[in-house]
């Protein structure tokens, strides 16, 4: 005990002898950082939110060598591959599982691919965006690892100390890891800059290398089946990464005045988003839900037609630049976090601003 509180007289008194042990500390934990990126990729490309891992992994440290896991099959996971290997100068190695079963990607098989990677590359930190991607393999693959893995990372204060939101984010709170090796992690995507400047990386790509996959045990693997994907095509830009948001509530009260949105999201460039209420009765796809069981956006622009702004509501979008409100009760609580509040009725504001707001070039 004695002992103890001596320490951290010490510490308090910031000792000249507790500081450099602390530095020399640090630094020798951040010598032998090296990070599993677990990636994501569509079209032949990484996708933003994996580029927001790679951002991620970067912040734990800059000495630190990446690797990024990609699985898939045929062409376009050969191309995601060669935009991995230029798209940050940090990446080291680019690890490519190639299979016609890993076409659709599936917790299962992705699991047993990052434990075996993991057996071999002994990295000291393995991380993913929190997307329903990273969601649905990160904890596997940490069960499968028996470590604790640490969700919605939203800043890295150090190599092994994190802030995550809880309370459906109306408080942070601050994680230390202690367990061993792998410190896994999901990242929200949009607390860390993903676009960085690929010059760097493309003057010196990484190495790619396809890893031998015939060790999956198909009794595992085999236990769940791909059947199909459904999903809406749109030409709008994708929810969890626009630049302006426009999202409807129940207040919308019907799919076809939901089209009203989406008429102003065309004009504007925007991506379209709704509450759960409006998600529940049927007026859009659950895939447009913003909040805390829904996407988590953080857009230069949020404007939220006839949305009350319910605590789960605000965990999805409360980091929005800028927040404008358009709701025809003063005392919406919607109206707690907007920058720019107008009181008042959505049927009105929408089709002015239909009028008024030209159209996209
Ligand atoms: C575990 C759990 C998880 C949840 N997760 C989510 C989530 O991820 N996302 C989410 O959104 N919700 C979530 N919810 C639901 C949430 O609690 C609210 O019920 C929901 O967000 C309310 O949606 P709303 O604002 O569209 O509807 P309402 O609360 O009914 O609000 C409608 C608003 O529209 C305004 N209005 C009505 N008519 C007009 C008009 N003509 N013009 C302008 N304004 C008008 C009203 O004044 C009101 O403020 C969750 C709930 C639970 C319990």
């Amino acid at each position: 005990m004695a002992a103890i509180a001596a320490l951290k007289a010490l510490r308090k008194s910031s000792s000249p002898c507790f500081a450099p042990f602390r530095t020399t500390f640090s630094q020798s934990i951040r010598r032998f950082i090296s990070t599993l990126i677990v990636a994501e990729h569509d079209g032949g490309f990484v996708k933003p939110s994996t580029l927001s891992a790679i951002a991620a992994a970067e912040v734990v440290s800059k000495e630190n060598s990446i690797s990024v896991l990609l699985a898939g099959s045929g062409p376009s996971v050969e191309k995601a591959a060669q935009h991995a290997a230029t798209c940050h100068p940090l990446v080291s190695e680019v690890l490519v599982a190639k299979a016609e079963e890993l076409e659709h990607p599936m917790a299962e098989s992705w699991a047993e691919i990052v434990k075996m990677v993991q057996q071999k590359g002994s990295y000291s930190h393995i991380m993913a965006a929190s997307t329903s991607f990273g969601k649905n393999i990160l904890p596997r693959a940490a069960a499968v690892l028996d470590v604790s893995p640490i969700t919605d990372v939203v800043q890295i204060s150090e190599p092994r100390l994190f802030v995550r939101p809880i309370y459906a984010g109306n408080a942070l709170c601050t994680v230390q890891y202690t367990g061993l090796d792998p410190c896994m992690m999901t990242i929200r995507s949009t607390s860390f800059q993903g676009e960085v400047n690929p010059d760097a990386a493309k003057a010196n790509p990484a190495t790619i290398t396809q890893i031998d996959i015939s060790f999956l045990n198909q009794e595992i693997v085999g236990k769940s089946k791909w059947l199909s994907l459904s999903s809406q095509e749109s030409e709008r830009p994708d929810l969890g990464n626009a630049r302006v948001v426009i999202t409807g509530g129940r207040a919308l009260k019907s799919a076809e005045n939901f089209k009203l949105l989406e008429k102003l999201a065309e004009k504007l460039g925007a991506a379209v988003g709704a509450t759960r209420a409006a998600v529940d009765a049927g007026y859009v796809p659950n895939d447009l839900q913003v909040g805390q069981t829904g996407k988590i956006v953080a857009p230069e622009l949020y404007i939220a037609f006839g949305v009350s702004g319910a605590i789960q509501h605000l965990a999805g979008m409360r980091d929005s630049k800028v927040i404008v409100a358009v709701n025809k009760d003063a005392d919406a609580p919607i109206f707690q976090v907007a920058d720019y509040g107008l009181v008042a009725d959505l049927f009105e504001v929408i089709p002015e601003l239909l009028e008024k707001v030209p159209e996209k070039k």
